[in-house]
């Protein structure tokens, strides 16, 4: 029989190995799938071990969610072409001796309990990240969002709002570094959770931030919600943020309309909130400003408009994000009562992403006008479905 051939690397504490087939896996060094593509669909997993499927039909990027039956499945698929493919890789190096002898001791159940083992760490599940953060190391400062009153989002609707205190954050730092082993080589990054973080006084946010630097010493992003957090930080809290390893804050804006807002009772304050990325790009942070995408009826033209008008006014450079996000249906009386009132009616799915498009080109326009350049920075869209952890 004739072998088919392989080609393997370790760069970044990722284990790589790819088949003449097409074929490629990708794990972390401790042998736990982060990724592999097989018959042009790649799968990607989470730490949870939940699987997405990703694939591109008609130009576009669909993401399924697994179920733990189909999960399971691929998995199996997974580690068995992953251990035929391994007796090429010639063990030159301990490294890659210890890590060969990892992978052939893992399976399925084995990823299964590690991944129990990792949300028992977090006592529960772990919530969303943003996309660009799929290779951090999630540190839950804080549990919950403290306001949970936006009527499109179901994030955090079955949390209750908690801080950490700092030993047992230390606790937490030391449980992920000890479980994760060799795998915390592939974390790029640290996200300090969950909602709203940065709410907590900044001498708290210090000490948890010197903490993180003494263990982990990776940068740190986090989300803010725009209208609590302004109201107790200045550029100087955000500068000793800084020094202290801070490097992208994501704030949920939604809407430059707002009466859009109004409707989706999120309570910010436009000026505010534009305040507060502007005291955050003087301190030296980056940002990311998230806005819906699939608003529909007599709010849509207004909501575009004013988005864009809105990010348009803002020093945004490179570093930072500006982030799309297309509206997440649900199927309960409270979401169904807020289409009506914002006039979406039906609008779908595809409507969301349909907009999204719009409102990229208007920016990129919009900004171009202004500037007389193309924006430093991307407009991408995040998908919730996508931001598994
Ligand atoms: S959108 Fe943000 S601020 Fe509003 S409830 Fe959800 S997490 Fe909290």
């Amino acid at each position: 029989m004739c072998r088919q051939k392989i080609f393997w690397k370790i760069e970044h504490g990722v284990f790589s190995i790819a088949t003449s087939k097409g074929e490629v896996i990708a794990t972390d060094l401790e042998g736990r799938i982060i990724s592999a593509t097989i018959n042009r669909c790649t799968y990607r997993r989470s730490y949870q071990n939940r699987y997405l499927k990703l694939r591109y039909r008609n130009g576009r990027r669909e993401v399924s969610p697994l179920g733990t039956a189909e999960g399971y499945e691929i998995c199996q698929k997974i580690y068995s072409l992953l251990i035929d493919s391994i007796g090429q890789v010639k063990e030159g190096t301990p490294e890659v001796s210890s890590l060969l002898e990892r992978l052939r001791d893992r399976n399925c159940d084995w990823l299964r309990e590690d991944s129990e083992r990792i949300l028992s760490i977090y006592s529960g599940s772990i919530p969303i990240v943003p996309p660009d953060q799929y290779f951090t190391v999630y540190i839950r400062l804080t549990k919950g969002c403290p306001w949970n009153n936006c009527r499109f989002c179901r994030l955090y609707s079955k949390v209750s709002y908690e801080v950490n205190t700092l030993s047992v954050l230390q606790k937490q730092i030391a449980d992920i570094i000890d479980l994760l082993g060799e795998g915390i080589k592939s974390r790029r990054s640290v996200f300090l959770g969950d909602a709203n973080a940065l709410l907590l006084p900044t001498k708290q946010l210090i000490d948890a931030l010197e903490i993180i630097k003494r263990y982990i010493g990776l940068p740190v992003y986090s989300f803010s919600d725009g209208f609590l957090t302004p109201k107790n930080k200045s550029v100087s809290d955000y500068s000793a943020l800084r020094k202290k390893g801070m490097r992208r804050v994501y704030i949920g804006i939604e809407s430059g309309s707002e009466e859009v807002l109004r409707l989706l009772n999120k309570p910010m304050d436009l000026e505010v909130a534009s305040e507060e990325i502007v005291s955050m790009k003087e301190a030296g942070l980056n940002v990311s400003p998230i806005l819906l995408s699939g608003i529909g009826g007599r709010l849509e033209n207004e909501h575009i408009l004013k988005s864009i008008r809105f990010i348009s006014k803002l020093p945004l450079t490179y570093g930072d994000i500006v982030y799309l996000s297309p509206l997440r249906i649900y199927n309960d009386e409270g979401f169904h009562l807020l289409s009506n009132e914002l006039g979406t009616g039906d609008e779908n799915n595809y409507h969301a992403y349909a907009q999204a498009d719009r409102m990229k080109m208007e920016m990129k326009s919009a900004y171009r006008e202004i500037h007389g350049v193309d924006p430093p920075f991307p407009i991408a869209i995040y998908n919730l479905l996508e931001t598994i952890y």
